[in-house]
């Protein structure tokens, strides 16, 4: 992998992985801490969800997953915020034209409510960035503030869909071949 410096210095320090699509859609960021064990669950509720009988909690932190798995995790999660980019164009962080609020995804999509779109799966709005409040859960990540939704489709997709690992060639010291 190729040594990317990222601009950002101290907010980067013991951050698993980083993105910045708008500057390359090639290379993602990978820290030392992507390797930590993940240790505890965290559920989230959007605030504009009014189903009954229940709201539907989404996970952004799931316990179990440690080195090579946890890697997966953080690489499948950051090339999501590049797909976000790349299917829409727009920067987190900016509004424009379609784009009420600063989390990237399209007010259209956002405030969607068409069966299994994901606005409706979401409970998106579209002049809220930070619809789960996720920014309360991680106050050295204020900010998630300005693109919680983002974020959060980016936690789905590494929780869920973290792509394969390799543990045959997991030789990383205390990995799954350490010590065979
Ligand atoms: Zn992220």
């Amino acid at each position: 992998m190729d040594k990317v410096k990222w601009l950002w210095g101290s907010r980067t320090s013991g951050i698993r992985g980083l993105s910045s699509p708008h500057k390359t859609m090639e290379f993602i960021g990978v820290g030392d801490a992507a390797i930590a064990e993940r240790v505890y669950s965290l559920l989230l509720t959007s605030a504009y969800d009014d189903r009954v009988p229940q709201k539907r909690p989404v996970a952004v932190e799931i316990p179990g997953a440690k080195g090579i798995d946890s890697v997966a995790i953080t690489i499948s999660h950051e090339f999501k915020h590049i797909a976000i980019y790349g299917q829409w164009g727009q920067r987190i962080g900016f509004t424009g034209p379609g784009h009420s609020d600063t989390d990237g995804i399209p007010d259209n999509v956002e405030d969607d409510r068409t069966p299994n779109s994901l606005g409706e799966i979401y409970r998106f709005n579209s002049r809220d960035p930070d619809c789960y409040r996720m920014h309360r859960y991680y106050p050295e990540k204020t900010h998630y503030a300005t693109y919680g939704d983002n974020e959060l489709l980016a936690r789905v997709e590494g929780i869920y869909n973290p792509r394969a690992t390799s543990p045959g060639k997991d030789w990383s010291k205390g990995g799954k071949q350490w010590g065979r």
